[in-house]
């Protein structure tokens, strides 16, 4: 009998790749760098605003 592994872990990762659109083999960033630490590191999305996982960085979204 195979041991059946089943990860739910992996949704996380996942979703880093939603920030990106692959066009012509090429995977162009759809978010917002942060300023602070760079890119590679995007600002998550939230309903009014953004903000930085890694170093706490916010900013507020302007509604138009
Ligand atoms: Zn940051």
């Amino acid at each position: 009998m195979a041991k059946k592994q089943i990860s739910k872990s992996k949704h996380k990762n996942m979703q880093r790749w939603k920030k990106y659109k692959v066009e012509g083999g090429k995977a162009i960033p759809l978010g917002r760098f942060c300023p602070r630490c760079g890119p590679g590191y995007f600002l998550a999305e939230h309903k009014n605003r953004v903000t930085c996982g890694k170093c706490g960085y916010s900013e507020i979204k302007r509604s138009e």
